[in-house]
Formats: structure tokens, C-alpha cells, sequence
């Protein structure tokens, strides 16, 4: 792959130069962008207009630069501009590559795509990529994907919001903590909306809110497991919903904290998954009969009585923290019934979805053995969450960024089988 590239960059200097030399042959057009370059001694640095070169030879030593398939050493072809006189490479302004610029971006983006398939032992040890452990640190906290992806998204597209924290290692074993927010859309798919490393949560919320376009307040739930800080959170596009999974759990754990053994408890939490597990009819609620539609409301009614029942005997009973952890849950179980009675959408009501996207976090995290700062934490999940679920995003982001714009095609016109040396 070197020596395609190298043969391919060659080439590409040599039309270049032609193009500009041959000001006969090849009109304005074809030298558009061609042969920018600054204009010889002016103060200011401006670019001069001038767009015919002789050519001069070679710069005396190569320019190497750190590839996606190695290092490569590339003789540089000089020009005289007839307009001012100035000496330069049109090559590196064509390339778009800076004076000194030792690094291609495509180079970047192996070392990223490397790091999220947790693959980049393998490519460091196997020399197809040649970088540090550190090397590859400073790439992923020099990235700029903090501030990008940060376009308004409507919450009418949405079927629900949901956010959680995880724990992370960070630097010398200082503790972390990862928070992340996630849309989840009409179809059922993650919708990435922020990753933030030891933030508050009302800044999160600001951030997310900075960007949303507009909302029918109150049609989507919010969900969250109970995690402090979350009560409330964007209380005004979003209803709260508690998980529905970890609301029961929740309550094992204020149980036993009244004292109460699992043998005991567990009747009372299995009632409760019970009771918040109403079924949905499926199909289009427009034309669902109206008996249907009042069976879950009679079902929702019922269970919510029979929840404020419990909570009664739970005082009764002097279980003090299961009373008012249930009490403290009992607004926020129903959310998705109540959002279907009232509009018919079908809204998810556990945080499942997040658990899955942190798990494949915390597999990449542990891999990276240099230990992480809030940036490198931040940055990797963003990395991460964009790749795994906005691929559409992640690849317009990277063409954008390698200035990948199909204004020429390469073609391997012919390919040749030799033995290998070395077998
Ligand atoms: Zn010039």
C-alpha cells in the first residue's frame, strides 16, 4: 500500500505541475486550485494570483510524512511562480498539507477508528500503524469532536429521552464518573445526545437543551433510574418516567434497609413489577375499539390505587423507607400509559437501551491502559455513540475532514501475483 500511495502522490505531482507549466495546453479551469501559494516577500502574507510555474527540480531531502499504512518518504517537487518569483511545492497546498504538517489526516482517523474497535494493539504491534500509546492519547484529546455534533434535534422525533451515570477509571486511580444521554427515536434506535464526564447534571441539561428545536411538551417521557440530580430533568419538553425495571429493584433496597430479609421483600417488589408491567395493545391506536383503550385506563386506575394501598401498609407497618421510596416513585411509573391514553404513542419505559450503549463503553475504556483524563473519557464515548449509532453522521463527518470531495478516481489498471520473499 506504501508504494501505491507513493507511485499515486507521484503521479498526482506530476499533472499538477504540468497543468501549470503548460499554461498553452490546459486553460484556467483545469488549473482551478492549483498553484496557491503566498506571494514572494509581501509583509502581509497574501496569496498571489499568478498560476504559471517552471519547474525547478526536487527539494534536496525527502519530506516524510506518517501514513495510514507507514512512513513515507516523498521526494518534493519545487516551482518558480513566472508572476512573483516565489519558490514552492504545489503539491503540499494541493494535499492541503501545512508547511510542517508531519501527519496526514487520514493517519487520525485509522488511529480513531483503531481505538473504538479496540484493535489498536494489534495495529501498533503489527507496525501498520506507527504510534506511541501517548501518540494516540494526544490525537483523541486534540480531537474536535467535543465541538461538533452538536446540531438542534426535534423532540417530536423522538419517543423518548433517557440519561444515566456509569463509574470509570480515570488517571492514577482517580474515579470517574460518565454521564450520557441518549434520545430514543420513534423506531426504536439511540439517538446520541451528549457524553459528559464529570459534569453536573444541570449543565448537561442546559446542553441539551441549548439544541432542541421544538416540542410538544409532555409527549415523550424522560427516564431514569432514580439517579439523584435527575428529578426534574428537562421538566419541560419531557414527562419523568422512573425505569421500570430498576424501580422494583429500587424498592428491594429501601426494604432491606428497613430491615427487611429478601425472602420478605420479594413478594412486595414482584407486585410491583406486577403492577407496572400493563400491557399495551398493539396496533394503530386510531383505531383501536374504546373498550380496549378503557381496559388499560381501568388497569392503570386500579394499579395506581392499589400502589397508594401499599404505601399505606407499608407506614402501617413501619416500613419507613419502602413507604416513601415508593411514595417518592408512584408519580413517575405510569408515564408511558398515561402518554398512550393520551396520545397513543408507545413509549419506551427502562433504560435498557443506555445500560447496553455503557457496557460498550466501559469494554473500550478498560483497553486503555494509560489511564484517562475527563477529556479522553468524554471524547471516546462521544467517538463511540456517534460511530455505533449515527454512521450516516460519523462518515460526513470524517469525509468533511479529509476534504474527500470525488473530484478525481484511481484506477489499479493492473494487479500482478508474485511468490513472497520471505515463505
Ligand atoms: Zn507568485
Amino acid at each position: 500500500m506504501l508504494k501505491i500511495l507513493e507511485q499515486i502522490v507521484i503521479g498526482y505531482d506530476d499533472r499538477i505541475s504540468e497543468r501549470l507549466s503548460q499554461t498553452k495546453i490546459y486553460p484556467s479551469k483545469a488549473r482551478k486550485a492549483l498553484g496557491r501559494h503566498i506571494r514572494k516577500g509581501d509583509p502581509e502574507g497574501r496569496f498571489c494570483r499568478g498560476r504559471k510555474i517552471r519547474k525547478r527540480g526536487y527539494r534536496s531531502k525527502n519530506r516524510r510524512f506518517s501514513t495510514a499504512f507507514g512512513k513515507l518518504d516523498l521526494p518534493l517537487r519545487v516551482a518558480e511562480c513566472l508572476n512573483c518569483g516565489a519558490f514552492y511545492s504545489p503539491l503540499l497546498s494541493a494535499l492541503k498539507v501545512g508547511r510542517y504538517a508531519q501527519r496526514e489526516t487520514n493517519f487520525e482517523h485509522e488511529v480513531i477508528e483503531a481505538v473504538i474497535d479496540t484493535n489498536y494493539r494489534r495495529l501498533i504491534d503489527g507496525r501498520s500503524i506507527d504510534i506511541s500509546l501517548g501518540g494516540i492519547h494526544n490525537i483523541v484529546v486534540g480531537s474536535d469532536i467535543d465541538k461538533t455534533f452538536q446540531e438542534p434535534f426535534s423532540v417530536d422525533d423522538l419517543s423518548g429521552i433517557a440519561a444515566d451515570a456509569t463509574g470509570v477509571n480515570e488517571h492514577r486511580g482517580r474515579k470517574g464518573e460518565l454521564r450520557n444521554v441518549i434520545g430514543i427515536t420513534k423506531a426504536g434506535k439511540v439517538e446520541p445526545l451528549g457524553c459528559f464526564t464529570n459534569t453536573a447534571w444541570p449543565e448537561i441539561e442546559r446542553s441539551v437543551k441549548e439544541r432542541i428545536k421544538e416540542a410538544d411538551s409532555y409527549n415523550i417521557p424522560f427516564i431514569y433510574d432514580g439517579e439523584p440530580g435527575l428529578d426534574g430533568f428537562l421538566a419541560d419538553v419531557a414527562e419523568g418516567q422512573r425505569c421500570a425495571w430498576h424501580g422494583p429493584r429500587g424498592l428491594y433496597h429501601a426494604l432491606w434497609q428497613d430491615g427487611l430479609k429478601k425472602k420478605y421483600s420479594q413478594p412486595e417488589t414482584d407486585k410491583i413489577t406486577q403492577l407496572i408491567g400493563i400491557e399495551l395493545p398493539e396496533g394503530d391506536f386510531e383505531i383501536l375499539k374504546e373498550e380496549d383503550k378503557d381496559q388499560v385506563k381501568a388497569k392503570y386506575e386500579s394499579s395506581k390505587s392499589e400502589i397508594k394501598e401499599l404505601i399505606k401498609i407499608f407506614y402501617e407497618k413501619g416500613y419507613i423507607h419502602g413507604a416513601s421510596y415508593l411514595e417518592k416513585l408512584s408519580d413517575r411509573l405510569f408515564t408511558n400509559i398515561e402518554l398512550w391514553l393520551k396520545t397513543g404513542v408507545i413509549a419506551p419505559k427502562t433504560i435498557s437501551l443506555l445500560e447496553r450503549v455503557f457496557r460498550e463503553i466501559a469494554r473500550r475504556l478498560k483497553r486503555i491502559a494509560w489511564g484517562c483524563s475527563d477529556v479522553a473519557v468524554t471524547n471516546i464515548s462521544k467517538m463511540i455513540m456517534i460511530r455505533q449509532y449515527s454512521r450516516d453522521k460519523w462518515e460526513k463527518y470524517w469525509k468533511e475532514k479529509l476534504g474527500i470531495k470525488g473530484y478525481f478516481d484511481i484506477q489499479i489498471q493492473s494487479v500482478k501475483l508474485s511468490p513472497c520473499k520471505h515463505f
